[in-house]
Parts: structure tokens; sequence; C-alpha cells
């Protein structure tokens, strides 16, 4: 069956009064970006409280349904088919026509539930859905009526055109990015920082993100894969911004001068501080990481309270509760996995202590790093006027 419009379903939770505008607006925006790069001529647009996709030209509706299931704010995608209106004999045969070739086999129960939108039509909604209603009982002899709990619910939509449909396809929910601000993604090439990024995003968040990596002790192979991995993510969440901070002389001066088993603590301190310098400069709101409570010896309660502990923005880590194999579902579903597998070094392992304190103290922490006093103000600066940004879509 050949669609030609996709009506789109979106949740009504906080989109009352003004807010409704900017949620709308957002969403379509973010329609529009999603369905750039997909064959065909697509008109977004709002009406009466609802959003469509128009389809011209050469498209596979498949890809339209794909791409659009990467919306975030889209509960769910109707496809629907626009028939002229001709005349109720014609909507008989074309409704018949529709459930004869959505729905193949008939032992099923169906409804029909209009509306009728142009006021001037013939037949009241109550006369539309009992006369379409006994023409497809005429049509297919197997068929149900069930006014409860139908198979089949067929909309029939009155406009100047006339709307069918019954399906109703998904989306990812959440709301469009765009509607709540803005946040700085640490981004490594793991498994779960995309994931991270994908479920802030998911609520209406916008992303950039930092890479810290450290050239020649990682590859432009393990730099590549974060990029690969910002494209995958950028599917749903839109264009990223990503710096790529030469992460090296700091790291290695952190190696000389401090206690080994606080190199992996005070590291990450760094990162949190030139993430936050870059996530500033730009309006970021938040920091997002993909830790979780215990997963490793710099994530447990006191090494995150160390690593906080150097930071003003809110931190926002939306797998603190997730056991692994929970990010890896998720990871799945969103196409990172295969990317975030291949198994390129990261910056992080390469100066690991054999025995890294898993409860450090953040006051000995401070102290450790005052022995960073000499140089650390001018590798920073260095790091952060050397870093690579590039937007990715
Ligand atoms: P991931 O799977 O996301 O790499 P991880 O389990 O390897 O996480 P850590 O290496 O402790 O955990 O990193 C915790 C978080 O710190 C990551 O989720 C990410 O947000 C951030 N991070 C770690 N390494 C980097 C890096 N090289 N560049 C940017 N952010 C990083
Ligand atoms: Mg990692």
């Amino acid at each position: 069956m050949k669609f030609q419009t996709f009506l789109i379903k979106y949740g009504e939770i906080g989109i009352k009064g003004k807010n409704r505008y900017m949620f709308e607006d957002a969403l379509v925006r973010q329609i529009r970006f999603a369905l750039k790069d997909v064959e065909g001529e697509f008109h977004v647009y709002k009406s009466q409280a609802r959003v469509y996709v128009d389809c011209e030209g050469i498209y596979d509706c498949d890809d339209v349904t794909e791409a659009l299931k990467r919306v975030f704010g889209i509960v769910g995608i109707c496809p629907v088919v626009r028939a002229e209106d001709k005349g109720f004999e014609q909507l008989k045969k074309d409704v018949t026509a529709y459930m004869d070739e959505v729905y193949p086999d008939k032992n099923i129960t169906f409804k029909v539930d209009s509306r009728r939108a142009k006021k001037t039509y013939p037949k009241t909604s109550t006369e539309i859905n009992r006369d379409l209603g006994e023409a497809i009982l005429e049509a297919f002899p197997e068929i149900r009526v069930d006014v409860h709990k139908p198979d089949v619910m067929l909309r029939v939509e009155v406009r100047d055109e006339i709307y069918i449909y019954s399906e109703i396809i998904p989306g990812p929910g959440g709301m469009p990015v765009g509607t709540n601000g803005k946040a700085m993604l640490l981004l490594s090439g793991g498994i779960d920082s995309p994931v991270a990024g994908y479920m802030i995003s998911k609520r209406g968040v916008g992303l950039e993100a930092t890479y810290f990596h450290a050239p020649p002790y990682t590859s432009e192979r393990a730099k590549q894969k974060v990029i690969d991995l910002a494209k995958l993510v950028s599917r749903y969440t839109g264009p990223i911004k990503l710096h790529i901070v030469n992460f090296t002389d700091i790291q290695l001066y952190i190696y000389e001068a401090c206690p080994h088993d606080e190199l992996t603590i005070i590291m990450r301190r760094y990162m949190m501080r030139i993430a936050e310098h870059f996530a500033k400069q730009d309006d970021c709101l938040g920091l997002i990481t993909g830790e979780s409570i215990g997963q490793v010896a710099s994530q447990t309660m006191q090494s995150l309270t160390a690593t906080n502990d150097v930071c003003t923005l809110p931190v926002y880590r939306p797998l603190i509760g997730f056991d692994k194999q929970e990010i890896v579902e998720v990871a799945e579903k969103i196409n990172t996995y295969e990317t975030s597998i291949l198994p390129y070094e990261d910056c992080c392992t390469i100066f690991v202590a054999k025995h890294p304190v898993t409860k450090p103290n953040v006051e000995r922490i401070r102290k450790s790093e005052e022995k960073l006093q000499e140089k650390i103000e001018e590798l920073f600066k260095t790091a952060v006027e050397t870093t690579e940004t590039m937007v990715i879509k």
C-alpha cells in the first residue's frame, strides 16, 4: 500500500499552553532534519494540534518510517492513505480497498471511527461510521465488528481530502531536541557514553561532545571510532559539535608528578574541567557521562564524589543505576554497540595503575593535585587552544 502522508502522534505531558508551540515547532524542525537524507520530497507541517508529513516524488515508506522512529517527541507514526473526496460511493470503495490491502487476513474485528473536520460534508460522523462499517461487512463476509475492543480501529478523517489510517507504529517517545537546552557529553569510544548521550537527548536536550585522545598512545583509528559513534548518536540528536582534545601532555604530567594509584581520578578531574570549559563557552547547561555506580574503580561512590568535586555545572549520569547488560541492550537498540566494541585503545587504559584507589579521599586528591602547580595551567591552556572542533551530522 502506498501511503502519502504520515500523521505524527506526540505525547501531551508538559506541552500545555504556550509551550505547545515551542514543542510542535521543535518537532517539525527535527522531523525535517531526520528526513533530509531520505529520498523523496517531504512537506512537514502542523495543523489543528497535529503534525503531518506529506510525501511526494519517489520515496520508500519504510525509509520514511525508519527516519521518523528516530525523532524524539514522536509517540506514534500513522501511515495515511489520502483519497480525493469524490462522493460517498467512491469513499466506500476506497475504504474497502484499504482494508483489503492492509489486512489480507480478514479473520479480524474492526470498528470505523470517523472525524468530520469539514463541517459541510453531507453526512455526520455517526452516519459515516455506520455506512462505511456496512460497506466493509458487505465486502468481506469473514470480518466482524467489535465496538469495544476491535483488532483494527479504522480512522477516517474528512477534510478537503479524506484521510484513511489504522496503523500506529511506535515512535521513540521523549521530547523534541531543542526544547530543553543543551549539554556537554564526555564521549569516549566505549559502550556507555553514547548511550548516556542518547538518554539525555531523548528528554529534548541538544548535545555537544568532548573526546580526550592521547596521541601517539591512542591511534587515529580510536579517534575515528569516536567520530563514527558521534555520527550514530547524531541520527537521533541532530548535529553534534565535537571537541577533540589532545590530552597527552596533561596525562604524562599527572603520571610524572602524582601518586600512581590516584592517576585515574586526577585524570578524570581534568577531563571534567576541560569539558566544562567548552560547555560554558557554548552555553551548555550540564555535563553528561556514562558512569554507573561501582562499574570500575573510578566509579565507586567515593570516586564519583572526587570527580564531581571539580564541577560547577550539574553532571548528568543517566546510567548511574544501570547494569552493564541493560546498557548493552540500549546500545544495541540505537545501533552503537557494534562500533563501541571495536578493539581500539582508550586514553584511560594507557596510564592506569595496577591498584587504583577505590575509596579516594577528596582532600588527599586535592593535595596531590598541588604537585601539578608549576605547569598545569599552561598545559590546560595549550590543550584548550589546540582542540580540534568539528560538527558531526
Ligand atoms: P565508556 O564505555 O563510556 O567508555 P567506561 O566504562 O569505559 O565508559 P570510564 O572509562 O571510567 O568508563 O569513563 C567513565 C565516563 O567518563 C565515560 O562514560 C565517559 O563519559 C567519560 N570518558 C572516559 N574516557 C573518556 C575519553 N577518552 N574522552 C571523553 N570522555 C571520556
Ligand atoms: Mg571508556
